[in-house]
């Protein structure tokens, strides 16, 4: 049985202690600490805070966020990748601003766009004091091992159990604290791989440590096959009054190159190299090509780099784009 009482004792006075200086944890501000959850989505924690501290620069209030043209906030976003969570982010910040301020309740504030159960309990119990507990990758398997729970944490069944495991488990009393140490742990203690059980602040209460089963869990489902794709982009040139210009079309708001197959009677003048891409579960393999072009092919227009109009490059063009500047 589970020492309740004495689990969140130790694992809160460790946390007091130990935990890391991080932007988000110097502000009380609903706005700042939901930039930061979305930022954190798919992305690591040092990576992130450079891009926090520039956004919040570049918009300080959610009323600056929500004001904002579009281009100017793929700009800032730019490098963060899944630009859904930018424009989620804007949307959001309209209904925020319309509605007269950051809503206060736990289902008003998962109502907004981009804000799942996750998001929504973090910004609530951090911001607000609501006793809801978080439940990410992190602190699944921190309760997998607790309990020294074999399931797969994939299916819908576990989740479900993990999620009122993690309520059972929750402070009532500290649970912006609470929701954060569980989080600190799996990123810095109990870590996928060889869990620093000896450091732990909660090992006395671990089935796993006891079982010597740390290392085996969570339980994953099988994974789901990663596909391959090769696509050939268009490095399309032309100068104009010395200025170099490349054709490029806008595609959610990114200047895209062309495929091959877009520009009909384009001339193949020379491969430049190739560079590879993922999204999900797909790897991109994009080999660029120089060519003329005798067609100007639908939707594209010149684009001078450097200094595009309003709209920022996509991640994939920057990385053809650099293929030029390598030695
Ligand atoms: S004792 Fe080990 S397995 Fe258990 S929670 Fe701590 S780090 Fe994780």
């Amino acid at each position: 049985m589970l020492d309740v009482a004495g689990f969140r004792r130790a694992l809160l006075r460790w946390y007091e202690r130990q935990k890391r200086d991080l932007p988000w944890r110097r502000t009380d501000d609903p706005y700042r600490i939901w930039v930061s959850e979305i930022m954190l989505q798919q992305t690591r924690v040092a990576a992130v805070i450079p891009y926090y501290e520039r956004f919040l620069e570049r918009f300080p209030k959610v009323e600056d966020l929500a004001e904002a043209p579009e281009a100017e906030l793929l700009r800032a976003w730019a490098g963060l990748g899944y630009y859904s969570r930018a424009r989620n982010l804007q949307k959001a910040a309209r209904e925020i601003v319309s509605q007269g301020g950051f809503p206060r309740e736990y289902e008003a504030i998962r109502a907004l766009p981009g804000i799942g159960d996750y998001t929504a309990a973090a910004v609530g119990s951090i911001a607000f004091g609501l006793p809801v507990a978080v439940l990410d990758g992190n602190v699944m398997r921190v309760l997998a091992r607790i309990d020294n729970d074999a399931a797969d944490i994939q299916a819908p069944v576990t989740r479900g159990r993990l999620r009122e495991r993690a309520q059972e488990l929750l402070s009532v009393r500290h649970p912006a604290a609470f929701n954060q140490a569980m989080m600190e742990l799996g990123a810095t203690i109990c870590l996928p791989k060889n869990p620093q059980c000896l450091l732990c602040p909660v090992n006395g209460n671990c089935r796993a440590a006891a079982a010597g089963t740390a290392n085996q869990l969570p339980v994953k489902g099988r994974k789901a096959a990663i596909q391959r794709v090769s696509r050939t982009l268009l490095w399309v040139e032309r100068v104009e009054e010395g200025v170099h210009q490349v054709l490029a079309r806008l595609v959610k708001g990114f200047w895209e190159l062309p495929d091959a197959e877009a520009v009909v009677n384009a001339e193949w003048t020379q491969r430049v190299g190739h560079f590879s891409h993922a999204i999900m579960n797909t790897v991109y393999r994009f080999e660029v090509v120089r060519a003329s072009a005798f067609l100007m092919p639908e939707g594209y227009e010149w684009v001078t780099l450097g200094r595009q109009v309003g709209s920022p490059l996509s991640t994939v063009t920057r990385k053809a784009q650099r293929l030029f500047s390598r030695p």
